[in-house]
């Protein structure tokens, strides 16, 4: 897949910086989900469509959502990148899972690669084992990046019932879980990295 495919794979159609990365694709993993970030944001800059100092949201604080956020960081200048996570933690799916083990080439059966334990990933990566102890692992691979790029911010509890256009902005509507009040974000770039959609909650409301 060139840069284009991969960017219009996940752009949300008519919708300027907005993308919905692997909610409606077919073979859904943790690693696939890390590696269609990590492809889109590369997309993204490679094209020069993703901007020094952008201001970015992620909305959802999964395998997906912390790796965009991981590349942005890594990948874009300056920019700011937010991450909205409705649950009490990034991972929150996986960590506490001790049962069900998590292998990256799972799919790969039966290659010759699908052997291999090792995810062999640029950023974020780790080893086939338990979904709590991978989760771990990423989540300290992570904690390092956010070390050395404070402007990657966690805001857990927070649920995005919203996101509409606002001009070249994008507005992101969100409010704390257990909360009324409504609270409002413009963002540059908007990765809505939430999951299954069974599981979505965010609205996207097209440009008028
Ligand atoms: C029962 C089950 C078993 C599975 N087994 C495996 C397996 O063995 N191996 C494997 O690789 N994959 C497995 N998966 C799939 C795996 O969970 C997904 O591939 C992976 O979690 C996808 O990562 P993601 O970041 O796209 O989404 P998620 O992990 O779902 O992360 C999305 C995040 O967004 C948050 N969120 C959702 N809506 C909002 C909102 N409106 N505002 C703010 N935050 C929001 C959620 O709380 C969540 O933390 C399994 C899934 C299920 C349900």
């Amino acid at each position: 897949m060139n840069n284009v495919e991969t960017i219009e794979g996940s752009s949300v159609p008519g919708e300027l910086n907005l993308f919905v990365v692997g909610t409606c694709d077919k073979r859904i993993t943790f690693y696939s989900q890390q590696v269609r970030a990590i492809n889109l944001v590369h997309a993204l800059v490679d094209t020069g469509r993703q901007k020094r100092h952008a201001k970015c949201a992620v909305v959802g604080g999964g395998a997906c959502g912390i790796a965009a956020a991981t590349a942005l960081a890594l990948l874009v200048p300056d920019a700011t990148v937010h991450i909205f996570e409705r649950g009490q933690q990034m991972l929150n799916t996986q960590l506490g899972c001790t049962r069900r083990n998590l292998h990256p080439h799972l799919y790969e059966w039966p290659s010759a690669d699908s052997q291999n334990q090792d995810a062999g990933l640029p950023i974020l990566n780790w080893r086939a084992d338990s979904a709590d102890r991978v989760a771990k692992a990423v989540l300290q691979s992570f904690a390092t990046v956010r070390q050395a790029f404070p402007r990657i911010i966690e805001r857990p509890l927070l649920q995005v019932f919203n996101v509409a256009r606002n001009g070249s902005e994008l507005d992101v509507t969100f409010k704390p879980r257990h909360e009324d009040a409504d609270q409002h974000e413009s963002y540059g770039f908007v990765f809505l990295t939430a999951g299954l959609p069974a599981y979505c909650g965010p609205a996207i409301v097209p440009a008028s």
